[in-house]
């Protein structure tokens, strides 16, 4: 058997009741490979998941953890988990049981026949919500529409990568980080693998809307100036309307027919401030964005971990 090294990288918050089948299962796929390490990263919980990975830990060096002083969100679990892998070939997957681990050994041969990443495709499947089902559409029409890079409908964070590549990944030091959008511009010999998500084995989806708000607007703003452009395009249109609108009331004026004109000028105010507004919000993303790359802030902060 060759002797190369498997990570395993799981981000959990709040996963105390997968966590122990997760590890048992994913033990028994691994075990037939020389060496692997099962990385939990846990992301502020506020349940059992803590003690849950220190039991876990203490009967099986395979099993490392590392807590976050508090929920620093999914993509900077990985992060944390990327920072400390070291293995030959490294696997990002969710701690719930919805990605199947029997995947893995296909996965971990393509990498041996020269595949520096192995992604994943999640089939269309009807288990899922049909809420989830759209939205995840959506984001992924959106950001094809607005970025210069291409995601595929139903690439997730589950991927295999050679550790060349997760050396290249360390070198992303930004904030607001969306891992999905940076690997996809980062080359590399790729190949896909399609799966059908299970539903999760216990509790709720820990990504609320508003979690899937902000990581859709990293992946926009982060990936393109688009909505910038989009701005100086709806200025420039909206003027060009003022001028022949200047010409249309000059007419008017000329033969005569001058009426009070009240309600296009209240609409004219109405649909200019909102349009001001919108771009000035889009603006405001970016600067945002910028304020905290500048600050250069600690992406996560560990209270504890046996690494
Ligand atoms: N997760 C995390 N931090 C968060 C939200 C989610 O570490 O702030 C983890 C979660 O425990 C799970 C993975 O990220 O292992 C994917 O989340 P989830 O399964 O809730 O998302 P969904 O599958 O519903 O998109
Ligand atoms: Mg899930």
């Amino acid at each position: 058997m060759a002797d190369f090294k498997v990570s395993i990288i799981l981000p959990a918050h709040n996963e105390a009741d997968n966590i122990p089948i997760v590890s048992e299962e994913l033990k028994k796929v691994l075990s037939a490979y020389h060496s692997y390490e099962i990385i939990f990263v846990d992301d502020g919980s506020k349940d059992t998941s803590r003690e849950v990975l220190k039991n876990l830990a203490k009967n099986d060096s395979h099993i490392k953890f590392i807590s976050f002083s508090r929920n620093f969100g999914h993509q900077n679990a990985l992060r944390a988990g990327l920072d400390h892998a070291t293995g030959d070939c490294v696997i990002c997957m969710d701690a719930d049981m919805q990605q199947p681990p029997t995947l893995l050994p296909e996965m971990i041969s393509l990498w041996q026949q020269g595949y520096e990443i192995v992604y994943t495709l999640r089939d269309a499947n009807e288990k899922v919500s049909f809420f989830k089902r759209f939205t995840s559409s959506f984001f992924y029409w959106l950001i094809n529409t607005l970025s210069d890079i291409h995601l595929e409908t139903g690439a997730a964070d589950f991927r295999l990568m050679d550790k060349k590549v997760v050396a290249a990944l360390r070198q992303y030091k930004e904030v607001a980080v969306f891992y999905r959008g940076i690997i996809a511009t980062m080359g590399f010999k790729k190949i896909a693998v399609h799966y059908t998500a299970k539903p999760r084995l216990h509790g709720k989806t820990k990504y609320s809307l508003r979690k899937m708000l902000n990581l859709s607007i990293s992946g926009i703003t982060g990936f393109s100036t688009l909505p910038l452009h989009l701005s100086t395009m709806l200025g420039v249109v909206i003027s060009g309307f003022a001028f022949l609108y200047a010409a249309y009331a000059v007419v008017v004026r000329l033969t005569g027919n001058s009426v009070e004109g009240w309600s296009s000028l209240l609409f004219g105010i109405f649909f200019l401030g909102g349009v001001q507004l919108l771009m000035i919000g889009i603006l405001g993303e970016y600067i945002g964005k910028l304020f905290f790359e500048v600050k250069q802030r600690p992406n996560y902060i560990i209270s504890e971990k046996n690494i």
